[in-house]
């Protein structure tokens, strides 16, 4: 495979690669692992934005399965994403990595409102900006969150780190004869109901000609050999 040529990309991470062997929560040795990883893309010479879920905290869906409603159980799970930020800034600062946090839900006390033309500076300046909170709206998910910021802040790629290698064409976990993609069109993901990220992430994503790289961030070093067109993942793109 060719070695991609990003200058800016978008890192999504699940909530739940945050909770390391935990069963639920923060691990802040895995999130230094994963902080690590981070600063080796930036100073590659990537500019790096990241977006990073709340599910190892509060998913919206699992509360409103037991009975709560449904936004206010989504407005806690984007208080989750604030938590993880907030963490992942913590880490990053600890090895010298400039962050900024921009909230789409305001929380002025804590970090900035996401304005685009400042995110845009922090990162002229060398700063990893991560944003949080999603798209700041219920029943939308960090995964709308991450395409929007993409589209948004004009990501050449999103990259989403997660606990599987890529996409497949069935249940890797319970499918013994399911196979990998290197690389899917954003039409067969959606048509096929693939497992990558919601409808409406892909569809943004492919309206704005982003590829969305799928990759397991369990690994150590994936992100960087992923950056360079090596390890494992899929890419969904265009005519793949
Ligand atoms: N959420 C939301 N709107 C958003 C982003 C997130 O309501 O724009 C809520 C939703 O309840 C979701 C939770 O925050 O379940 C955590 O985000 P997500 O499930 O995307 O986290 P991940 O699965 O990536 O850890």
């Amino acid at each position: 495979m060719s070695s991609p040529s990003y200058k800016r990309i978008l890192l999504k991470l699940s909530g739940e690669v945050l909770m390391g062997n935990q069963q639920y929560g923060i691990d802040p040795e895995f999130v230094a692992e994963l902080a690590l990883e981070v600063k080796q893309a930036k100073d590659s010479g990537l500019e790096v934005c990241l977006v990073i879920g709340g599910g190892n905290i509060f998913r919206g869906m699992a509360g409103a399965a037991k009975g709560m409603d449904r936004a206010q159980a989504d407005y806690m799970g984007m208080l989750a994403t604030v938590m993880n930020a907030l963490a992942m800034q913590n880490a990053l600062e600890q090895i010298g990595v400039q962050t900024r946090v921009q909230s789409a839900v305001q929380m002025d006390a804590v970090c900035e409102p996401v304005i685009r033309r400042r995110a845009e500076r922090h990162l002229e300046k060398g700063r990893v900006v991560i944003f949080a909170a999603g798209v700041g709206a219920p029943y939308f998910t960090t995964d709308s969150g991450a395409a929007l910021r993409a589209a948004e802040m004009r990501c050449d790629a999103l990259l989403k780190g997660t606990s599987v290698d890529g996409v497949y064409d069935a249940d890797p976990k319970t499918d013994p004869n399911a196979k990998r993609y290197d690389a899917v069109d954003y039409d067969t993901v959606l048509a096929n109901n693939l497992k990558v990220m919601d409808a409406s992430a892909v569809a943004l994503c492919r309206d704005n000609n982003i590829p969305i790289v799928v990759f397991s961030i369990r690994e150590k070093g994936n992100l960087a050999r992923v950056l360079v067109g090596e390890g494992v993942q899929t890419i969904v793109q265009k005519g793949a």
